[in-house]
């Protein structure tokens, strides 16, 4: 779960970490009214989504002005009115897609005098199960291309978490910073305020870039970027109380309350399968054939008939769906229940496109038999090679 830079920022302020005031604002007229609770002369209207490269990044609506989506503003009038461009409008960088994402709210902060601009990150670095810092000189906003060009700029090193975040890993980022003295003390500091807030709310990312050294000698995090690990959210209502709706697929949203493992993905073939391998391979006989899956949908093995409903009407809600393949192996799941599910939701949502139905297993006559016998144009298929030929040449037909 990722929440916003001004939510991430209060958390790494309350473990200790340099951020600069700021207050986040709905309305023009309250950002106006946060710029008059900062001390000025220079304030920082922030576009509030869940992406990055917000500043480079352009709106699509003229009215916003070409400026992006984080403005530097020399009076209150200023903070006013690129609030009152930004929001409602849709902001596209290079981590949105096309498409863009709606500015619901934004952030206004106390501008700072940058001298430089660093880039520090935390992760889970699964394949030595230890937090990863990666560390550069070179912040600010085109990491991916020091990345690409310049890989030597980027320091990584690892924390065990048995012995935690040690001396000798503050100096590590110190010197990769380049600091001496006291920024080299602060430096190393920030490191260890991080690392603490990192475990103690079970992140998976955090991302400062710019961490910035101001012209007066003090670092400070401009930015954040914060995700918590979903498995460890039951022991964080807290962080359950910032998640927004609004950055999140709808799709999503709907299959979590069913407790549907659903992907929203590019395709044109919806696929509800049981068991995530064998989702994994239905997506994979899909490509075979040519076609590509419009999402992943596991339902889980104790599906009910709610549940099938609730998975088929949220296959059906995508508009690029232009045929479905049911492919469910009856181990815990009857196939009966599957076949009853796909009727009812057939029944409510009605059935625009071609519908493929592999089932095998536990009571497979009987949910055969309950499809064969609704009237209902399924598609019968014996194996998973045949419904997935059948269901990419049913797709095909109807183009
Ligand atoms: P993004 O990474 O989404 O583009 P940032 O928060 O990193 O957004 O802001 C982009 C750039 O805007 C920063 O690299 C920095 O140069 C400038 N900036 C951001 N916040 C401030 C601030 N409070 N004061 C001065 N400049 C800022
Ligand atoms: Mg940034």
């Amino acid at each position: 779960m990722n929440i916003h830079e001004y939510q991430a920022k209060a958390i790494l302020k309350s473990f200790g970490a340099p951020v600069s005031a700021g207050f986040p604002a709905f309305t023009p007229e309250e950002a106006a009214k946060a710029a008059t609770d900062l001390p000025g002369p220079l304030w920082v209207v922030k576009s509030q989504i869940h992406a990055g490269g917000r500043g480079k990044g352009k709106f699509k609506e003229s009215s916003a002005g070409e400026k992006g989506g984080v403005r530097l503003a020399k009076s209150i009038d200023e903070v006013r009115e690129f609030a009152s461009q930004m929001l409602g409008s849709t902001l596209v960088t290079h981590q949105t897609g096309p498409e863009g994402k709606k500015v619901n709210r934004i952030y206004v902060e106390d501008g700072s005098d940058i001298e430089k601009e660093f880039y520090l990150s935390l992760l889970v670095d699964r394949a030595t199960a230890q937090v990863a810092f990666v560390v550069s000189t070179e912040g600010g906003m085109d990491i991916e291309a020091v990345a690409e060009h310049t890989p030597e700029k980027i320091v990584t090193f690892s924390v065990d978490p048995a012995t935690g975040f040690l001396p000798h890993h503050g100096r590590h980022i110190a010197s990769a910073f380049g600091l001496k003295g006291d920024l080299a003390k602060q430096a190393a500091k920030v490191g260890a305020t991080l690392y603490k807030a990192f475990v103690a709310k079970d992140m998976s990312l955090l991302e400062v870039n710019p961490l910035i050294v101001t012209k007066d000698g003090r670092l400070v995090c401009l930015d954040a970027k914060m995700g918590f690990e979903d498995n460890a959210l039951f022991r964080h209502p807290d962080e359950v109380e910032l998640r927004d709706l609004t950055e999140e697929d709808a799709k999503e949203i709907e299959a979590s309350k069913y407790e549907l493992s659903y992907i929203a993905l590019d395709g044109t073939i919806g696929c509800m399968v049981n068991g995530a391998g064998l989702a994994m391979a239905t997506m994979d006989i899909i490509k075979l054939y040519g076609e590509e899956p419009a999402n992943f949908l596991d339902v889980g093995g104790g599906a009910s008939k709610e549940k099938v409903t609730a998975a088929f009407k949220i296959i059906t809600s995508d508009p690029n769906v232009k045929g479905i393949l049911v492919n469910i192996f009856g181990g815990i799941m009857r196939c009966d229940i599957i076949a009853e599910g796909v009727l009812a939701a057939v029944k409510e949502v009605g059935l625009q496109v071609p519908l493929v139905v592999r089932l095998e297993g536990t009571n497979v006559e009987k949910g055969k038999e309950i499809l064969r016998d609704s009237g209902l144009n399924v598609i019968p298929a014996d194996n998973l090679d045949d419904a997935a030929q059948k269901i990419v040449s049913a797709v095909r037909g109807a183009k």
